[in-house]
């Protein structure tokens, strides 16, 4: 009887740690009312970035790229693209050929080291030039005078294709001098002090856009672009009569909505816990890009950090001891979170990541790690529908349209790698907007070929003016 008071004493902890864990977990799940409601506040905030009045203090920044057409399978050539702001930097050589709309592409990736991702605004646009130079010398096209089209995957002020005024970093970027500044003159004036090429600068796009162009280049339905990667974002096809900063109201403009400044002014608060109030309080940006730092790869690790500090804390994980590893900021990459919530991997394995991460763990603490991804991706992935149904829910009213058809252009690595996270945005969007028929179409490469398919555009339709 003594053992069996042992017994129950052990069973009754276990029962009320499983108490405390859960009620950790049930912080992240959202109810279809919230979903609803979350769904509901992007529309709002989508109208208020449209609209001259509401424009200047909106979070949503619903910002016109002055892309007004799609490929039409004419262009063609050879240009050089640029993608920043991404996992990688790039520099690529695209060639386009007209009539079947194929396109060859050559690409070197280069790293930005952590100094200069940080340093002056000028040291950051030389190291890019200087790649540029690698990649022209590699190519063997030193001298060439390629047309160029710049992805940079920040928010821009245009004012039109080829001018970008930085408004702010986002990310893991935080080089002086640029806020404010135009990009592509800033990338002029560095190739301009190296003074050895010269280039044709036709083009600055979101990588948003450059995935819808992608995806608009092989089915004309593609009318919003989605990044679900390091960072979130997301651009559509609006009418223009829709888009008050730009004069005119025939036909469409690609806006890009930057939503990942959605609940900035507070109206995330009721979902926001106290482990989103500490990764953003560690960002580079505190106070900024809520809607991302709760979805986007570069703080979903982040988030799950700070939970499992918290769960240790409490004695629940780990022995209730924290280790160095725990503490060190950006160890869960979203190929770590994508490899422990896959279901083919037995407990064992998932010990075995932890183990590379340098985090000792048992059984039990898998169990309970692999949970609390679940639940953070879980909830990403969801939030990401809602806002995904606001946007095509508005397409298809502003259409006048019972039912509507629509693809959706998507990259990013949380999208690629993760097992479960495209299922889950699907299945929500499926849900918040039952009147529309959502495809999705994964891009390849699509903000590097974007570019330059944006620049060819702009190309070709410079071409009357020139002869
Ligand atoms: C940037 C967007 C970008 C997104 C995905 C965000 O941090 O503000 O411009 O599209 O990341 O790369
Ligand atoms: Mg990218």
């Amino acid at each position: 009887t003594k053992g069996a008071a042992m017994v129950t004493a052990v069973a009754s902890r276990l029962q009320a740690q499983r108490k405390q864990i859960d009620k950790v977990l049930a912080l992240f799940r959202l109810t279809q009312e919230q979903l609803v409601g979350i769904r509901n506040k992007m529309r709002v905030e989508f109208e208020y970035g449209l609209k001259k009045d509401t424009h200047p203090l909106a979070t949503v920044k619903m910002l016109p790229t002055y892309v007004c057409g799609m490929p039409d399978g004419t262009e063609k050539g050879k240009f050089l693209a640029l993608d920043l702001g991404g996992t990688n930097f790039r520099v690529l050589l695209v060639k386009i050929r007209s009539g079947r709309r194929s396109v060859r592409m050559y690409n070197k990736i280069f790293a930005i080291p952590l100094e200069i991702m940080q340093g002056t605004g000028e040291e950051l646009f030389d190291h890019i030039v200087q790649c540029i130079a690698d990649f022209l010398d590699y190519m063997g096209l030193k001298g060439a005078q390629l047309p160029l089209g710049f992805t940079f995957s920040f928010p821009c002020r245009q004012a039109s294709i080829d001018k970008g005024t930085l408004i702010e970093w986002t990310k893991g970027f935080k080089a002086t001098d640029c806020e404010g500044e135009d990009v592509v003159d800033m990338l002029r004036e560095a190739i301009k002090r190296r003074n050895e090429f010269d280039l044709d600068i036709v083009a600055v796009v979101n990588d948003t856009v450059g995935t819808m162009m992608t995806c608009g280049y092989e089915d004309s339905n593609c009318e919003v672009g989605l990044i679900a990667g390091t960072g979130s974002n997301m651009c559509y096809m609006e009418e223009m009569r829709n888009i008050e900063l730009v004069e005119g109201d025939e036909g469409k403009m690609c806006i890009n909505t930057e939503w990942g400044g959605f609940g900035d002014n507070g109206c995330l608060d009721d979902i926001h816990t106290q482990y989103d109030k500490e990764v953003d309080e560690g960002s580079l940006n505190p106070g900024k890009q809520r809607y991302e730092k709760m979805t986007s790869g570069m703080y979903l690790g982040e988030i799950v950090r700070q939970i499992l500090i918290d769960l240790t804390k409490q004695g629940l994980l780990f022995r209730g001891q924290i280790s160095e590893r725990l503490r060190t900021r950006g160890i869960f990459e979203t190929k770590f979170l994508s490899q422990i919530e896959s279901d083919r991997l037995a407990l064992l394995q998932v010990r075995r990541i932890l183990q590379q991460l340098g985090l000792d763990s048992t059984c039990e603490d898998s169990i309970v790690v692999k949970e609390v991804c679940g639940a953070v991706s879980r909830r990403a992935a969801q939030l990401y529908g809602a806002g995904l149904a606001a946007i095509v829910e508005k397409r298809r009213e502003d259409q006048g349209l019972e039912h509507m058809r629509i693809t959706v252009g998507v990259d990013g690595t949380l999208y690629k790698l993760h097992p479960h996270f495209s299922r889950i945005l699907r299945e929500t969007v499926k849900e918040l907007a039952p009147q529309c028929d959502v495809m999705f179409m994964l891009s390849e490469d699509g903000s590097g070929k974007g570019a330059a398919l944006i620049t060819a555009v702009a190309k070709r339709l410079q071409q009357p003016q020139r002869d």
